[in-house]
This record gives structure tokens, C-alpha cells and sequence, in this order.
């Protein structure tokens, strides 16, 4: 292992490895950030390109690139190896049990027990043990969901699966399985002594009743967690995810990125759909750089797992309203990190890429050939393509809004390239869309915080249903009250009560801050229904939850 430990080492950059992560500036012989391991707010992390180590000055840690991934990423140092490895190309020889990780999510030939049989649930275990077991607990829910699926019980699901076009040999690559109506893993679950707390701490896989489930696994084939999928139309929500655990956090999981990870290295492209359904779907039509969010918001930390393996991405999301709005987050994101941005343009009258993925596996590889710029898509879906000649009129509009967009590309070449191609396309110069792009970047004068207490000041009813939040802003923006609240009029033409709520909680959201009112509200729901089915352990259960929310 020492030689792939040394060759990993040789093969990465550790100036390039950490600015994935962090925006490094050169100083001298240095790099220099702010730290990513404590708060500050001026730079005392360093670089060093020759040493190829880190050293922050301000908290004291150092190291070199495993180091820094195993801090990082959370991981112990197999796993850093193992992902250091995967980026740089580097085969890992010595351990063969790792070889075989590759093929099917969670790998098959992988015994759930044969380290610990009988789940010690010992309170002094280390943090990594507690995630072991999730992953132990986890993995054999989803081969015994796997096995359902393909036993009487699962005929309904199989049958639905294949209704959507998917092979048995698909099935088994991504271990998709099924949670019948009536209890499967309770006697399993006592067979091995598993405590109701490990349980809870795994998010608990026996919630999931009559649905498909897909196991979510990180790019190592440890199954984190389950989406499962309602089979019947009826049943809300559609989709129920693992709540967040110790291994299962929303903002980071990326389905599909194990089963993607060898096709993105080789066209070093990542394909970002919406669903499952839509990666699986792919996978099987010979697209295989496919992952997707999982239907949860989109998070800088996807983006960054992203970046880790490219920065080209082409967005194939669904063909409705919310698909395009998903899609306008992601390449306002995106652009902050500079990335390559295509999207994919679906035929007519079809509603998502693995619609087209079943019926024409060609033309898949046609439209996901053909994709466009970013700001083309954004021109197209503006423009009335119908219309013979853009007046005056039109184009004032027109690149009015197309400079709200421009605002958010960070890199001065790919700006410069647009600014010339709109100038060349609507026969207008350059300096004029400048102006328009100048004219909007005042929005940008406030931060998104100070936007969200001046909306709260002009809108008393939104003050009073944010009212933790607002007090907790009102301590730090009292002083600026009038100025934040005139800027924010100047800024939003328009401003409504509406407008105002979705701007708020689209900021709330990029920002990951937790709504808290609505945390509670809904909490307070969920306990009183339990309250009123006498089911003790859930109250005590939420409780707890919302306790740990809140603090
Ligand atoms: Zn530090």
C-alpha cells in the first residue's frame, strides 16, 4: 500500500486539491486562505506547492493531502485513500477486498456481518463504530428489500419496474428493491440484537412500507440511507427519503455517483438529472456519467463533490416549471464556481430525460450530444422564436433581463465571451450591455441576509411569522435598518408581500439556514398526532429530534 500512498501523492496537487475547496491566493512562495477548519476572517491558511503541505497559523492544523481530505470530507484514512486515488486514476492493488466495490450499489458480494455478528451496542464506541453499524444495518435492509422485490410479495413493484423499461441486470446494479405493506425487518433486526437507539441513529429503514427503494451510497458502495417511492398514485409524499443521520445528510448525497464515477472520469463530464428514475433509466441506455439530487434543494456542497471529478456539468432536468427554476439555481451556483454549464433540451411533449432514456436510447445520446450553453438556453426559453424580427422594443427587455443572468458569471473570460456574443447576435455594442450589467450589480450591495431583514421590516406579517429569525437579525442590522430598507426597495422594483416570502425563503434555503418557525410548527404537528395514538416512544422520539434542531 506504501507505493500507491507515495504515487497518489505524486500525482496530486495539493495547491490544486485544496482551491477546489477553498479560494487560494499566492503570496510569495505561499498560498494563502481563509481557513476552512476554524472561523477568521483574515487568511493565516497555508500552502505550500513545494512541500506539498498545509498549515493554518491560526488553529494549528497541518498536513499533507490525506491529511487534509481525512479533516475534510470526514473520513478515516482508507477512505481518503480511496478517494485520492480515484481522482488522481491511481489503481489501488494491494487490497483486494476493495476491488470488487465497484460493479453494483451495494456491492453483492460484500457479507453485512462478518466483522461484528451480534452489533455490540457499546456507549463508548467511537463515532466511526456508531457509522459502520449504520452501514452494516443499512446494507442488509437493502438486500433484503432486494429480495422481496423478486419474491411474491414484490410482484407489483417488479412489475411496475419493468413497466418502466428496466432490465433485471439494471435492477441489480443499482440494488433497487421493495418495502411491502407489512413489517420485514423487525424479526430480522431482533435476530441480531440491534437496540432500538442504533435503530434510530440508522434513521430506521422499517418506516418504509409499500414502497421502491432505492439505496442511496456514497462512492465507496456504503449505503447511507434509502429514497423510497410510492407505488400507487395515491400515496403522499411520492417520494420519502432516510431522515438526516449521522452518514445521511440531504445536502450531500448525489445518487448515483458510485455507478457514475469510472464514466465521469473517462469524458470528464457530469450528466445532473432530477430523479432516480432518470439516472437508473440512462445508466442502462449506455449514458453512465448520470447522477442526480435526489428531488432535494441543491446545496455548494453538491457542487463541490461535483467539482472533485470535473467542472464541466450539463443539467438534464424535467421539462416543467419547477425543473427550469431547479436548473436557473444550479447555473447561478455553478457560474460562482466557474464551472462549464450545458443543459439539456428535451423534445417536445416529453417530461423527463428518462422518458426519452426508455423510448430511444439514440436519441438520448443525441440530445445529451447536442446540449446548449447555458445562456442559450436561457435565450431560447425567453425569445418567441415564432416571431420574424426583435424590434427595439424587444431587444431593451430582452438583454435587460439576459444582464440579470450575466451578473452571475464570475470568470472574466467567459463574461467577456457572452457580452461579445450578445453584441454580435443583437447588434448592440459591448459597452452598452456593460452599462446594463453595471446598472443591475447594485442588487448585489446588500448581503442576502440584510435582503431578508429588510423584506421582514417593509412586510410586518412575514416579521411576525420569521419572528426568531428577525430578532436574531435585528441584533446585527439594527444600526443599518434604514439604509437595508431603502435599498432593498430601490432594488426590487415590485415588491410585494409574495415576492417577498420566495425571495426570503429561497435565500433561507441557498444560505441552509433552518427555517426554524417551520421546523416547529410542523414538529408541533407530528407530536400532537402522535400524542393522540398514544405512541409514547414517538413523542419522545420527536421530542428529541426537534431539541437537537433547535439548539
Ligand atoms: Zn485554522
Amino acid at each position: 500500500m506504501g507505493d500507491e500512498v507515495e504515487e497518489i501523492k505524486l500525482k496530486t496537487d495539493i495547491v490544486e486539491l485544496i482551491g477546489q475547496y477553498l479560494p487560494l491566493k499566492k503570496t510569495g512562495a505561499n498560498w494563502k486562505g481563509l481557513c476552512p477548519f476554524h472561523s477568521e476572517k483574515t487568511p493565516s491558511f497555508m500552502v505550500n506547492a513545494e512541500r506539498q503541505i498545509f498549515r493554518c497559523f491560526g488553529c494549528g492544523e497541518s498536513g499533507d493531502i490525506y491529511e487534509f481530505i481525512m479533516k475534510m470530507e470526514n473520513l478515516n484514512f482508507r477512505e481518503a485513500l480511496e478517494m485520492l486515488a480515484q481522482r488522481s486514476g491511481v489503481a489501488l492493488r494491494s487490497h483486494s477486498k476493495y476491488e470488487t466495490r465497484n460493479s453494483t450499489c451495494p456491492p453483492s458480494g460484500r457479507r453485512e456481518f462478518e466483522t461484528n455478528p451480534n452489533f455490540p451496542n457499546d456507549q463508548n464506541n467511537q463515532f466511526s463504530n456508531t457509522k459502520s453499524q449504520i452501514y452494516k444495518i443499512n446494507l442488509a435492509s437493502a438486500k433484503i428489500f432486494h429480495k422481496i422485490l423478486y419474491s411474491k410479495t414484490g410482484e407489483s413493484a417488479l412489475k411496475y419496474l419493468k413497466s418502466r423499461g428496466l432490465t433485471d441486470e439494471t435492477i441489480k446494479t443499482f440494488q433497487i428493491g421493495f418495502a411491502p405493506q407489512k413489517p420485514i425487518l423487525s424479526n430480522y433486526f431482533v435476530s441480531k440484537n440491534i437496540s432500538q437507539d442504533l435503530l434510530y441513529k440508522t434513521g430506521n429503514p422499517q418506516k418504509f412500507f409499500n414502497r421502491i427503494m432505492f439505496p442511496i451510497c456514497d462512492v465507496l458502495g456504503n449505503v447511507l440511507g434509502f429514497t423510497g417511492r410510492a407505488l400507487d398514485n395515491e400515496t403522499q409524499p411520492k417520494y420519502y427519503n432516510t431522515p438526516e443521520t449521522e452518514v445521511f445528510k440531504k445536502s450531500r448525497i448525489l445518487y448515483g455517483l458510485m455507478q457514475a464515477k469510472n464514466a465521469i472520469r473517462e469524458t470528464k463530464i457530469i450528466i445532473l438529472a432530477e430523479g432516480q428514475m432518470d439516472v437508473v433509466s440512462a445508466h442502462q441506455s449506455g449514458v453512465k456519467n448520470i447522477i442526480a439530487s435526489s428531488g432535494t434543494a441543491f446545496t455548494d456542497d453538491h457542487l463541490r463533490i461535483i467539482l472533485r471529478y470535473t467542472d464541466n456539468i450539463v443539467l438534464a432536468f424535467d421539462a416543467d416549471e419547477a425543473g427550469k427554476k431547479a436548473a436557473l439555481t444550479v447555473i447561478q451556483m455553478a457560474l460562482e464556481k466557474e464551472m462549464n454549464i450545458k443543459v439539456v433540451v428535451l423534445p417536445e411533449n416529453v417530461k423527463d430525460i428518462g422518458e426519452v432514456a426508455v423510448a430511444n436510447p439514440t436519441l438520448l445520446k443525441n440530445i445529451i450530444q447536442d446540449a446548449v450553453y447555458w445562456l442559450d438556453w436561457i435565450i431560447n426559453s425567453k425569445i418567441d422564436n415564432g416571431k420574424s424580427k426583435i424590434d427595439i422594443a424587444d431587444k431593451k427587455l430582452f438583454l435587460k433581463q439576459i444582464a440579470l443572468y450575466l451578473k452571475w458569471v464570475k470568470n472574466p473570460i467567459e463574461k467577456s465571451h457572452w457580452i461579445n456574443y450578445l453584441s454580435q447576435k443583437f447588434g448592440v455594442s459591448q459597452e452598452s450591455i456593460n452599462a446594463l450589467i453595471d446598472s443591475n450589480s447594485k442588487q448585489t450591495k446588500l448581503a442576502s441576509l440584510e435582503i431578508v431583514y429588510g423584506m421582514l421590516e417593509i412586510f410586518p406579517a412575514l416579521k411576525s411569522q420569521h419572528s426568531l429569525l428577525y430578532n436574531r437579525l435585528n441584533d446585527s442590522y439594527n444600526s443599518q435598518r434604514d439604509m437595508i430598507v431603502m435599498e432593498v426597495k430601490n432594488n426590487y422594483a415590485d415588491l410585494n408581500e409574495e415576492i417577498a416570502q420566495k425571495e426570503i425563503e429561497d435565500i433561507l434555503k441557498r444560505r441552509k439556514i433552518d427555517d426554524l418557525e417551520k421546523i416547529k410548527s410542523d414538529f408541533a404537528r407530528r407530536i400532537s398526532e402522535a400524542e393522540q395514538n398514544n405512541d409514547r416512544e414517538k413523542v419522545k422520539e420527536l421530542m428529541l429530534e426537534l431539541h437537537k434542531k433547535i439548539i
